[in-house]
């Protein structure tokens, strides 16, 4: 399915970065989580919804995929172990404690892939990345999302990224309010909830 056949978003973006939006493919993280990437059709549409993938490019990587299953079962999987390495590297800066070996080797695995096949290009007045034109690479939508990771985790903004308030969500995003004291991934939802309880249990509190 494309977005143009789908009125609204599957996936939501609130994270203010790529890989932190890549991380929030899992709800509900703390408390009983629910897998949105559940097959490589949904890695393709989150990568058109963040804009990282045209719809050319989706679809071509869609027949790609039906006549390569078995790479893009492995692809999905990389995908799934590569975000989760993501937040326990952000989690771990967020606690101040070191992150795993394991959870750095596999990053820096996916990472050196990605940057194989990338490049710079020339324009008037300075240079920007580029990524080789390899159509056909099925775990080309990895690289931008490996390297926006890669980008965060060596810049200032590391110490704005913060875990969702919510007892259960987990999602990460970055905290560019102004006095840095946005608590919720989004207000709508995990901020209303919380908010929602909060009143009941003062109103349990004065019955
Ligand atoms: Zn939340």
């Amino acid at each position: 399915m494309t977005i143009a056949e789908t009125q609204t978003t599957m996936f939501e973006f609130t994270g203010n970065n790529l890989c932190l939006d890549f991380c929030n493919t899992l709800n509900d993280r703390k408390d009983n989580p629910r897998e949105l990437l559940t097959s490589y059709d949904k890695l393709l549409l989150w990568g058109q919804e963040a804009h990282i993938l045209t719809e050319d490019e989706a679809q071509l990587l869609d027949v790609e995929a039906k006549e390569h299953r078995w790479e893009a079962e492995a692809v999905l999987k990389q995908a799934i172990e590569l975000r989760e390495a993501i937040f326990r590297l952000i989690l771990s800066r967020i606690h101040g404690t070191p992150p795993a070996e394991t959870d750095v080797a596999t990053f820096n695995t996916v990472l050196s892939h990605a940057m194989a096949h990338s490049y710079i290009v020339p324009g008037e007045h300075d240079f920007a990345w580029g990524w080789l034109p390899e159509k056909r690479a099925l775990d080309r939508l990895l690289w931008p999302v490996v390297r926006a990771a890669a980008d965060l985790l060596t810049s200032e903004e590391l110490e704005d990224v913060r875990i969702c308030a919510s007892d259960t969500c987990g999602w990460l995003f970055i905290d560019q309010s102004k006095n840095h004291t946005r608590r919720w991934c989004d207000m709508k939802s995990c901020g209303n909830r919380a908010k929602a309880r909060k009143h009941y249990s003062q109103k349990k509190q004065t019955l």
